[in-house]
């Protein structure tokens, strides 16, 4: 089983150690595993533009126009990167949430980090997609070894495994992209896990949209974050496989109403339950009509 630390003392680059890994364990050549890898950011990059420049509302009504609206918006802190990323990000759960085509990376709620943080960061600084393709090896290695310790999913593990584990990965994927090592890029997945620890999983009437597509964006930036950190050499304090084991063990203590069943958090504040009442109600008699009306736009 590949630990993050196993990960950590591999040879520079970590994703060719990852890539002969998977050959070793799928069979496949390397050259098929990095075309695949490139078709799926592809994949990514049509979400992202078919996200920026749609403002067609979720089924919901309550997301569908937050990152073109932002991308469209003029640039009020002078913070070209941030509004990238987090636009991005935006777009690809977006997407996800008008059922559009999307990478789940690991899930489909967090969609939105690694494209955002990772695709935004390259757009930012002109690096084509083909030189994505190593990062991304990196970061599905990184999701691996945590998949092999923890939870990767909102309903088993709270938002901390979703969005946690989409953040960790992006953070990697980030600092070899930028030419660290892999200590730093799994010193830059153990700060973005560390510091997402605790977060809940409480969709709003269950639909992957509130809070899932601001927390990408939000959580694309703390990707980002984390890897700048690790690339100026700071470290997690904890061990990362430490960090790992802490996560699993709030995730087991979360209680259920906080792990994706929607009694719990945003989902139980009068608002989050206005719509859970309006969408059963619609789906009791009102059919597919209009839609829904709420004071969130
Ligand atoms: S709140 Fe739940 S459904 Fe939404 S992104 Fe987080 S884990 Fe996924």
């Amino acid at each position: 089983m590949t630990t993050l630390d196993d990960i950590l003392n591999a040879p520079h680059p970590a994703s060719d150690w990852i890539l002969a890994q998977d050959c070793a364990e799928t069979g496949l050549h390397p050259d098929d595993i990095r075309a695949e890898m490139l078709r799926r950011i592809c994949e990514m990059r049509a979400s992202i533009e078919r996200g920026l420049s749609s403002d067609a509302r979720s089924i919901t009504g309550m997301v569908g126009w937050n990152a073109k609206g932002l991308w469209d918006a003029p640039d009020a802190l002078g913070a070209p990167l941030l509004r990238r990323v987090q636009a991005y990000a935006m777009a690809v759960n977006e997407e996800n949430a008008r059922m559009g085509r999307i990478v789940a990376a690991p899930t489909a709620g967090s969609a939105g980090t690694i494209p955002g943080a990772l695709i935004g960061v390259a757009d930012h600084l002109g690096i084509p997609d083909e030189r994505l393709v190593s990062p991304m090896i990196l970061a599905a290695g990184i999701g691996k070894a945590i998949s092999k310790r923890m939870f990767i999913s909102g309903a088993a593990g709270g938002c901390q495994a979703e969005i946690g584990s989409s953040a960790a990965m992006a953070a990697a994927a980030i600092v070899e992209l930028m030419g660290g090592t892999p200590r730093a890029a799994v010193h830059a997945a153990s700060m973005a896990l560390m510091n997402t620890i605790g977060l809940v999983c409480d969709p709003v009437g269950g639909y992957v949209e509130v809070p899932c597509v601001s927390r990408n964006a939000f959580y694309a930036v703390h990707a980002v974050s984390a890897a700048q950190l690790a690339l100026a050499q700071l470290e997690s304090f904890i061990p990362p496989d430490e960090v790992l084991g802490a996560m699993a063990s709030v995730g087991r203590m979360m209680p259920a109403a906080l792990r994706e069943t929607a009694d719990g958090g945003l989902a139980q504040t009068p608002t989050g339950l206005a719509v859970t009442a309006r969408m059963e109600g619609r789906k009791e008699g009102e059919g597919p009509g209009g839609m829904i009306e709420l004071p969130l736009a």
